[in-house]
C-alpha cells in the first residue's frame, strides 16, 4: 500500500485506489484547465485501461473509432472512462482524442503486443456441431452485442473484482487454439482447473444480463456491472441465477461442469469491456479503479 498523502496532491478530492493500483497516473496532459490522466503507460492488446478527465462539463472523447462513455462517483467531479486494446489491434501508438471546456487534447496511447501463446488441443470425443463457425460467430456476436450495453450504475464501487474460484488457472486468454489441427479459435477467457460441482462466484457485484445454455459455453451465466463491464462463466453443470437477478460479489452464481465445447470438468470465465474481450486477470490484479 502506498499513503493516502501523495493522492491528495495529485487528485482534487479525496478518492482511494484498489492496492494493486500505481501511486500516480502514468500520464498527465494538462491544457487551459484540463487534465486527461492514464494510469497506464502502455495498453497490451486485450487490456482494458482506466482514463480520467478533470474539466467542468462532461467531456467528449473518442479512442479507435469508440465514443467513450465517461461516469463520475459520487463527490468526486472527475470524470472517468475505460479503454481497451482490442486483441488483435497492431502494436504501435494511437491518439486518445478528449474535447473538454472548449480545447481538445490528443493524447498518444501505446498499445503493445499482448504476447499470446499458441496451443494445439486435440477433442476425440463427438464435438462435430461445435466446430462450425456459424454456431461460434453467432453465438460470440449474442455476447460482444449484449457486453456493449451501457448500464449508468457502478456496480463494482467499494467491491472491486475476485476470481470466480480459488484454484489454479490452467489455460490463458489471448491464447490462439487450433482444435484437432483444424478448427482455429482466440480464448476468450482463462480457464480454471476445477472438479464437477466446485461453486463459481460472481466476480463483482452486478446484474445477470444472461443466465441459460450457449452451444460453446454450455451452460452460462452473463453479469453486467455497469458502464460496459461483464463478466462470463461458462461449461457450468448447474446455474443458479436468472436474467435480470442483482448478485453481490462472491454469490453463487453456478456450480463448475463440463457443458458445452469442453473435454473435460473446467471453469472458463471471460470480461468484456465496451464489448472487447480483455483479460480478466488483469482486470482483477492489475487496473487501477477508483474505488
Ligand atoms: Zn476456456
Amino acid at each position: 500500500m502506498w499513503g493516502l498523502t501523495s493522492l491528495l496532491l495529485v487528485l482534487p478530492l479525496t478518492i482511494s485506489y484498489s492496492q494493486h493500483s500505481p501511486p500516480t497516473p502514468a500520464v498527465e496532459v494538462t491544457q487551459a484547465g484540463v487534465t486527461v490522466r492514464l494510469f497506464s503507460e502502455t495498453l497490451r492488446q486485450g487490456r482494458a485501461g482506466l482514463l480520467s478527465v478533470s474539466a467542468a462539463a462532461e467531456p467528449r472523447a473518442v479512442f479507435l473509432d469508440e465514443t467513450l462513455t465517461f461516469f463520475q462517483l459520487q463527490g468526486d467531479p472527475t470524470w472517468y472512462a475505460l479503454i481497451v486494446a482490442p486483441l488483435n489491434q497492431s502494436p504501435r501508438a494511437y491518439p486518445l482524442l478528449v474535447e473538454a471546456d472548449a480545447q481538445t487534447l490528443s493524447v498518444p496511447v501505446q498499445i503493445t503486443s499482448g504476447g499470446f501463446i499458441q496451443q494445439n488441443v486435440i477433442i476425440v470425443s463427438d464435438m462435430g456441431g461445435l466446430f462450425d463457425r456459424d454456431v461460434e460467430d453467432a453465438e460470440l456476436a449474442r455476447i460482444t452485442t449484449t457486453a456493449r450495453t451501457i448500464t449508468p450504475t457502478v456496480y463494482w464501487l467499494g467491491r472491486g473484482f475476485g476470481h470466480p474460484i480459488e484454484t489454479t488457472l490452467t489455460s490463458p486468454f489471448g491464447a490462439l487454439r487450433t482444435f484437432n489441427g483444424l478448427y482455429e479459435t482466440i480464448h476468450t477467457g482463462w480457464d480454471y482447473n476445477a472438479p464437477i460441482g466446485r461453486p463459481l462466484v460472481a466476480s463483482a457485484p452486478g446484474r445477470v444480463a444472461f443466465a441459460g445454455h450457449e452451444a460453446i459455453r454450455g451452460n452460462y451465466v452473463l453479469i453486467d456491472h455497469g458502464y460496459g463491464v461483464f463478466s462470463g462463466y461458462a461449461h457450468m453443470s448447474v446455474v443458479y441465477v436468472t436474467q435480470g437477478q442483482l448478485v453481490d460479489r462472491g454469490q453463487i452464481v453456478g456450480l463448475v461442469g463440463s457443458t458445452g465445447r469442453s473435454s473435460s470438468a473446467h471453469a472458463h470465465f471471460e470480461m468484456l469491456v465496451n464489448g472487447q474481450w480483455v483479460d480478466s486477470t488483469d482486470f482483477i490484479n492489475s487496473l487501477p479503479l477508483p474505488r
